[in-house]
């Protein structure tokens, strides 16, 4: 296959081969590169950048038309992923809508209004929308994965906030942001299914050694970034699989758990050394880590979670994984119901069946004494840690399902104040909220409410005395009041906190001797070194709970900063 490059002005074609793993060897990568940098560079002078466009009218010749998804009836019978993979050709015309803008907010990542807006890894996102258009997929894969360590989970579960910001979106197109988070997941999956991805092992090792501690997103980039600059790279993880919430948190049916597996099988055929079941700072030693390796960068995530201050909790008998007569953390209920599903899901591919609700619902209470089927399940939180307990609890068999919302409900529709290109602050009706509207009717989300009492009996939860909320200015301060007489009691079997997380467990920073500043996060010095030159931090445990995307992008940049430690 050839690509043609072209320029306008005085240079009409210049021709290379399209650099996949076979014949980038022929230019090599950086000629090919610096010839697309070049190209960039003279169109971007000129501003004549969309002239290399393969369908400069794509964005009014077609509708914006997202990857569809399985009725939400049919999608909650099992617990795999719900959007069937749209076809080539129409995919195609949904990358044709990318303008190539002279400005192309996507891939900015700037802040407006105090939140980030476009994409954090600074994704080539019209290069790989033009090569998907012109059906050049390996030249797309090889423009993603550029800036991109792992699109395979990005284009699965990013919120997108390239598409909040494409030009596509604004109010004068009126159709609606490329769809980029869909076109990235099927470039990367096309990548695996055609042998593209295959491992990339570096010629030349450097001789250092680094530890990596935590193998979620963060630990993951930054391992990955680093074993390809030719460093030896050891990732500890606690856990017996790799992936951090990607595995262990975020649901099957948003991020089947053979796609973590998949990359992390790339990974140790690149050369990166995996050691599971390693908890540093408890039973794995710190001290040992820092003897033996060049620099240590420190990935643990932000898992303390922010604790229910009810009356009542008190109350509640101890029991088995956290969960204390009926309530427990979301993360918790999360990473066991994976861990039912990865193991029902091993035993039945066996005898060739599918994954049974059933089956995994029975394990969950003999092996964790939590129960779901046919029991009422209240979850205190509304954001998108609520609604994968909700889409779960639903999988399970609840007999009803409430998410608890301490603030005011969003507008549908952007208000004034909050244009375009700014994130948009509006009502999210995800997919665990659509499966409860199609099973029991109603939205779960119950608005400017917070759980007062815990009610139980024999130290089991029963039932949930909730009241209203609001915020107000008192004395100056911004306050949460209670509204009287709005008290409600609600009946309650599971009560699962998802409030948020208040910072990095404190053991792992402790054993390695590194500051924690008072959001509960590492303290850096410049970017990503600690009070100790030689341990770096990324991730979660750097920034406070966020997203996969800026994990990624933390692990790239702390690997860099590791380089740079190490080879000056
Ligand atoms: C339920 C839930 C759903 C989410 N859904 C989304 C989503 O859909 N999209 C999105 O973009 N973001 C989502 N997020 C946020 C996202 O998952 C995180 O921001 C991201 O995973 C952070 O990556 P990380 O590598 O910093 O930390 P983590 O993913 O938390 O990984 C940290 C790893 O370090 C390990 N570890 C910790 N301490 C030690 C130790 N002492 N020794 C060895 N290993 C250790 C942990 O076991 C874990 O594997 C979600 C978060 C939650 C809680
Ligand atoms: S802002 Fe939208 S239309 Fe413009 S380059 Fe980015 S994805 Fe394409």
């Amino acid at each position: 296959m050839r690509i043609s490059v072209q320029l306008p002005l005085f240079f009409s074609h210049i021709d290379i081969w399209a650099p996949n793993r076979d014949n980038i060897s022929i230019y090599g990568k950086d000629a090919v590169d610096n010839i697309l940098k070049f190209r960039d560079f003279v169109c971007g002078v000129f501003f004549l950048r969309g002239l290399k466009m393969g369908k400069p009218t794509g964005f009014m010749d077609y509708q914006r038309m997202e990857n569809g998804s399985f009725e939400p009836l049919q999608r909650i019978k099992n617990f795999k992923e719900f959007h069937p993979v749209m076809e080539d050709e129409k995919r195609r015309e949904q990358a044709a809508r990318c303008m190539n803008c002279g400005v192309p907010m996507c891939q900015s990542a700037i802040k407006l209004a105090g939140m980030v807006t476009g994409c954090p890894l600074h994704n080539y996102i019209p290069e790989w929308n033009d090569a998907l258009f012109r059906g050049q997929y390996d030249m797309a894969a090889w423009r993603l994965l550029k800036t991109s360590s792992f699109p395979e989970f990005t284009g699965r579960v990013c919120p997108a906030l390239c598409e909040k910001a494409c030009n596509c979106g604004n109010p004068v197109c009126n159709d609606g942001p490329v769809t980029v988070h869909d076109n990235e997941l099927y470039i990367i999956e096309k990548a695996f299914e055609s042998g593209y991805m295959k491992p990339e092992i570096p010629a030349v090792r450097s001789g250092k050694k680094i530890a990596v501690v935590g193998a979620g997103p963060a630990g993951l980039a930054c391992a990955d970034w680093l074993n390809r600059r030719g460093h030896n790279v050891t990732v500890y993880e606690r856990e017996d699989k790799a992936g951090g919430l990607l595995m262990y948190g975020i649901p099957n049916m948003k991020l089947e758990k053979k796609i973590v597996d998949r990359r992390i099988q790339l990974m140790k055929a690149e050369g990166v050394d995996f050691v599971f079941n390693a908890d540093v700072g408890r039973g794995a030693s710190a001290e040992h880590i820092l003897n033996e390796f060049d620099a240590v960068a420190l990935c643990c995530g932000a898992k303390k979670a922010r604790a229910l201050t009810a009356e009542g909790i008190k109350d509640l008998a101890k029991g088995k994984q956290g969960a204390e007569g009926g309530l427990m953390f979301a993360v918790d209920f999360l990473k066991a119901v994976t861990k039912c599903v990865i193991a029902t899901s091993e035993a039945l591919e066996k005898v060739s069946m599918e994954a049974d609700n059933k089956q995994i619902s029975l394990m969950l209470s003999q092996q964790y004494g939590i129960d779901v089927e046919g029991k009422n399940v209240i979850i205190v939180g509304g954001g998108d840690t609520g609604n994968d307990c909700c889409g779960s609890s639903i999988r399970l068999g609840a007999a009803g399902v409430t998410q608890i919302e301490m603030m005011p409900c969003p507008p549908v529709e952007r208000t004034p104040d909050n244009p375009w290109p700014q994130w948009p602050k509006t009502l999210k009706t995800d997919y665990g909220a659509q499966e409860s509207i199609a099973k029991f009717g109603h939205d779960p989300r119950v608005y400017e409410t917070t759980v007062k009492e815990v009610i139980s009996e024999n130290g089991h939860i029963t039932a949930v005395k909730t009241i209203e909320v609001e915020f107000k200015t008192i004395d100056g301060k911004r306050q949460l009041v209670e509204r009287q007489g709005t008290e409600k009691t609600l009946p309650c079997d599971l009560l699962l906190v998802a409030a948020g997380f208040v910072g990095c467990e404190e053991y792992t920073a402790q054993a390695f001797d590194v500051e924690l500043g008072p959001r509960g996060t590492v303290s850096t010095q410049a970017s990503y070194v600690t009070n100790n030159p030689k341990i770096f931090t990324a991730g979660d445990m750097h920034r406070g709970q966020s997203l996969v995307v800026w994990a990624i992008s933390e692990g790239r940049e702390c690997a860099r900063e590791i380089d740079d430690f190490l080879m000056k």
